[in-house]
């Protein structure tokens, strides 16, 4: 397994429109993208850092793992995505070093990338995904 970089940092909010206007105005990071990702029941929105993606989660159902997640432990960051080359290749061989995964193989996230995401449980508590082109 090959990480080239930190694709993105997924942070989730009570409010896009509150959230923006902070990146954008306070910070003076651009948007670029606002997308829902319907089965996963949540809005996100994109902001370039360098190479790194700042990707800002609102819950479009709280029964949902946003939802669920601002619930339990407010707004804040809530996971941490790595960029591998190939993400099948790379939760396999994952597996095969014992660590839990969420995604036994990869599937479509946001931006069309292919994402997995590996328990917290055994990543010293942090939700880790692994996202590339294939
Ligand atoms: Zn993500």
């Amino acid at each position: 397994m090959n990480i080239s970089h930190i694709e993105h940092i997924g942070i989730a909010v009570n409010n896009l429109d509150e959230a923006i206007p902070y990146y954008e105005k306070t910070l003076g990071l651009k948007c670029y993208k606002v997308e829902e990702v319907s089965d996963k029941k949540v809005k996100t929105a994109f902001f370039m850092v360098g190479q790194t993606k700042i990707e800002l989660l609102e819950s479009t159902d709280p029964e949902g793992p946003i939802g669920k997640f601002l619930e339990k432990k407010g707004q804040g960051v809530h996971h941490l995505a790595f960029a591998v080359d190939n993400v099948n290749k790379s939760l396999n061989e994952l597996d095969e070093k014992g660590v839990r995964l969420i995604d036994k193989t990869a599937r479509k996230g946001a931006e069309g990338l292919s994402i997995g995401f590996l328990h917290p449980k055994s990543t010293m508590g942090v939700l880790t995904e692994i996202c590339g082109k294939e």
